[in-house]
């Protein structure tokens, strides 16, 4: 099963009938414990927890998909996230991009930094960059590739490099690309993150996270943090989580189709200063996108030359809904500035580049003409 296609493997990898019933899609197990027939004689399972039938389902796949030996399911992609760096070591040394996500950020900065963890944030792409910021004491370097909101691309496999031949790890957060785009891994990263609450639920309607390694032991110590700490995902979202991912590929196909078209028409608008796709020629991480990538996703950036129009623009949409996170069936407008990226720093957000003028679009499964409509309104007001 493991050596079949992508969709196939997400049709099936951990979904075998199950053995009691028969029942063809895993059944939602929704039990908090196990009856043991003495104690110690289980079958596998003990306490919800520790682990869940419906849960293993949803790793096991998820861990096919990325092309790793093991899967652990997390609340969210917080709590994946929160599970790797719970590797670090207090006096240890971490190297991440700049662009990360604002709640990743948050993470290192004011939960791990005040205990003792030290960080560089890298704001160039090129991978010397990254090179010159490692230190004997830097453990791990955390990409995000693409970059939120901006979709910069990293090259993983030349960061990689460096980073192992300094002993560091190697993590990559590839929840806007998702594995059916990108495998980090097979580019020599040693951990994939996930917030499995985007594409790969891909409905709006959960929050969820994942990690996925080859490392054994990496593998051993983050699930024992997975009981310990016990951010576990509820059988009903696994289950969610392991519909959704059944249609992966079809909709990140349609999700890229639509956005390759409303890159195109926002590049010819009037009003539109600058488009950020990586689908684009102009895009500066377009080649090495070909190079790592199967294809681009579903985010398109831009900015407005007019800053006085950002608000009407906002206000008069009409499919495009106003809201945080991104990768659901349903077309999303997001302002970084004032939403997802308001924690960071207003000097911080101005080097990146996250100005007032800055939209991000997740574009949804909508026929791309009606969304092109939505968007041509609202940038004419
Ligand atoms: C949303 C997101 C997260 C955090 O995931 P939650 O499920 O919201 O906790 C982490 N990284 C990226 C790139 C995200 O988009």
């Amino acid at each position: 099963m493991r050596n079949n296609k992508f969709s196939t493997r997400a049709i099936h990898v951990g979904q075998e009938a199950d053995p009691v019933t028969g029942a063809t899609i895993v059944p939602i197990y929704a039990t908090s414990t196990f009856t043991q027939k003495a104690p110690g004689e289980h079958k596998g399972y003990e306490y919800s927890r520790t682990g869940n039938p419906t849960r293993s389902a949803l790793e096991e796949c998820l861990a096919s998909l990325e092309g790793a030996q093991y899967g652990l399911a997390f609340a969210s992609g917080s709590a994946a996230t929160d599970a790797v760096i719970s590797l670090l070591e207090p006096g240890e040394h971490l190297v991440s991009c700049s662009e990360v996500y604002g709640g990743t950020f948050r993470l290192f900065d004011k939960i791990y930094g005040r205990r003792g963890l030290e960080a560089t944030y890298v704001d160039d792409s090129n991978p010397e960059a990254f090179g010159h910021a490692l230190t004997p004491k830097t453990r791990m370097v955390w990409l995000e590739s693409p970059t939120n909101p901006l979709l910069n691309i990293f090259d993983i496999q030349s960061i990689a490099k460096l980073a192992h031949e300094n002993g560091s790890l190697v993590v990559v957060d590839n929840t806007f690309a998702t594995p059916y785009l990108q495998n980090p891994l097979a580019l020599g990263a040693d951990i994939v993150v996930h917030s499995t609450t985007k594409y790969l639920n891909g409905h709006s309607d959960l929050i969820g996270g994942a990690v996925v390694t080859s490392n054994e032991a990496l593998y051993k110590e983050m699930g024992f943090y997975q009981n310990a700490a016990g951010a576990v995902p509820s059988p009903f979202d696994s289950w969610l989580v392991l519909r959704g991912i059944k249609t992966l590929k079809v909709r990140m196909e349609a999700h890229q189709r639509g956005a390759d078209e409303i890159a195109s028409f926002l590049v010819d608008h009037q009003a539109v200063a600058k488009v950020y796709y990586p689908g684009l020629k102009q895009h500066p991480g377009h080649d090495l996108a070909l190079k790592q990538m199967s294809g681009w996703g579903g985010m398109v950036s831009f900015k407005l030359y007019d800053p006085t129009r950002v608000d009407s623009f906002f206000r008069n949409l009409e499919l495009f809904a106003v809201a945080e996170s991104l990768g659901g069936v349903e077309s999303l407008a997001c302002h970084p500035c004032t939403m997802t990226h308001a924690t960071i720093p207003e000097v911080k957000r101005q080097a990146l580049g996250i100005t007032p003028q800055l939209v991000r679009l997740s574009v949804g499964l909508e026929d791309p003409a009606d969304l092109i409509e939505d968007l041509q309104k609202a940038l004419r007001v």
